[in-house]
């Protein structure tokens, strides 16, 4: 597949058309995407219609955009104007967007031409996409195993060189974790980095938008283009956004890049382990100066974690209950049967769970025993973070404890789910910065990705390590 990055400057340059680009991704979702199962919808004639009408406008002497004709695949909790838009989930089946997210009018500014919409987890819950309500999403290295989650279509889609950009959410690991069981590069950016408005909310105090791309570049591109302050969300930062392209080949040379010993213990699997620290080293052959870091309060993100996003979420969820948005419960007597049962059907098992554990900690007389304690935890977890950012630029770690695993292997069991997000977590409870970048296969030929995280807003340095690496690695 041809790069986002190549794409925009052969259709700014005229060599090839918007259509044909648009035609190419189109084929190849086509012939690829029955057996991956990435997209739940593919908006071909509106894509068409616009890449025509961005080849007219760049006749009349107009210049394109940064992503000029860039096919780009949306997760299905992003607004994208007139179409629909439903997180995977029965409760939203027909849901339309009124309004264009941020993040897809910066697009659409550029030029970049939104081909899709993609499998996730239902609300973005989940680690394989086995919780969507539509449909499941195979792994590209491996149509047996699970392309990770919750941005699983987003991950497929990149991975099966359907689209070069497609974007996902990060609350836990959506981006990173599927990136790395896909064979993607999956960025979260720091927290505030990228506005939210018009990405349906998970938990508002974790809940981030990033890029999947082949290469380190494209990701580059990407957060340029989608990156800075919104007045329409009050938690995007008025940090002024660099260009990430610019600095991007400058190599790590004299970067202190720290290694967490409490992430590569027993539970981590063996091939994973040696292919992460393989990335390390050869980082070290780049330049870096590995060091040791230690984040001892590791051992209670998850608990934490799912105390807080479903605390949130039992919150944010309460707004679908079947009489302002898709799905409602035409047999009901009353309103307080209507909520029920709009509820009741419309929402999955997981998502129902979830709902349970967030009102549970958040209600009077466990409040401060779950909730509070969960947040003071989350403190200690992000001065973990701080204390080790004094001694590293960046510190490396696993993405997933293991590689992509089959169907129906964790699906029984919700804590093995969970566990699965061990390492990728602790980024989203600091509010920082990272990455999940290829670094081999297994002897069995699944991906494997290697994460790079960074302090708030450092995220050119991280780019910049990841080029590198993937310059070592060839
Ligand atoms: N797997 C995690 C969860 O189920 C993370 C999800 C996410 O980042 N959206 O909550």
């Amino acid at each position: 597949m041809t790069t986002a990055f190549e794409t925009a400057a052969l259709v700014r340059e005229g060599k090839i058309t918007a259509e044909a680009a648009v035609s190419a991704a189109l084929s190849r979702i086509k012939s690829a995407d029955g057996e991956i199962g990435a997209f739940i919808e593919v908006f071909e004639e509106d894509a068409l219609r616009r890449a025509r009408e961005l080849d007219a406008k760049r006749k009349t002497g107009a210049q394109p955009g940064r992503l000029a004709g860039v096919p780009v695949a949306l997760k299905d909790n992003f607004l994208f104007k007139g179409h629909e838009s439903c997180c995977a989930s029965k409760i939203l089946k027909g849901h339309r967007a009124v309004y264009n997210a941020t993040v897809v009018k910066k697009l659409l500014a550029e030029d970049a031409i939104i081909v899709g919409r993609t499998n996730m987890d239902e609300f973005a819950m989940g680690s394989s996409c086995e919780n969507s309500s539509v449909q499941i999403t195979r792994n590209p290295a491996n149509t047996a195993c699970v392309p990770g989650g919750s941005s699983g279509g987003s991950a497929a889609a990149v991975a099966a060189g359907m689209v070069p950009i497609a974007l996902g959410s990060d609350t836990g690991g959506s981006i990173r974790q599927p990136a790395s069981l896909c064979g993607a590069v999956g960025l979260k950016p720091t927290y505030g980095r990228v506005s939210r408005c018009g990405l349906v909310a998970f938990a508002s105090s974790l809940d981030q938008i990033g890029p999947f791309t082949s290469d380190a570049r494209d990701c580059a591109l990407a957060l340029s283009v989608i990156a800075g302050h919104d007045e329409k969300d009050s938690t995007s930062a008025a940090e002024p956004v660099p260009d990430y392209l610019a600095g991007i080949e400058d190599g790590v040379k004299g970067m202190k890049i720290g290694v967490p010993s409490e992430f590569f213990v027993s539970g981590l699997e063996p091939q994973t382990a040696r292919l992460v620290l393989a990335a390390a080293e050869k980082l070290k052959a780049s330049g870096a100066e590995l060091v040791d870091v230690s984040l001892p309060h590791t051992k209670y993100a998850v608990a934490v974690y799912y105390i807080l996003s479903s605390s949130e979420a039992s919150s944010n969820l309460a707004r679908f209950d079947g009489m302002r948005y898709g799905y409602s419960d035409a047999g009901a007597a009353s309103l307080a049967e209507a909520f029920e049962k709009s509820r009741g059907a419309g929402f999955g098992p997981e998502v129902k769970r979830r709902i349970m554990l967030g009102t549970y900690a958040l209600s009077a007389g466990y409040y401060d025993a779950y909730y509070t304690k969960a947040q003071k935890a989350r403190t200690l977890i992000l001065r973990d973070y701080e204390a080790a950012f004094a001694k590293a630029d960046l510190i490396l770690t696993p993405v997933s404890p293991t590689p992509a695993f089959k169907f129906g292997e964790k699906a029984a069991d919700p804590l093995q789910m969970y566990l699965s997000d061990i390492y990728t977590i602790p980024c989203n409870l600091a509010g920082l910065a990272g990455i999940s970048v290829p670094c081999g296969n297994t002897a069995e030929g699944l991906p494997v990705g290697c994460q790079l995280l960074a302090r708030p807003f450092d995220e050119a340095r991280i780019l910049r390590a990841a080029r590198a690496l993937e310059k070592a690695q060839g």
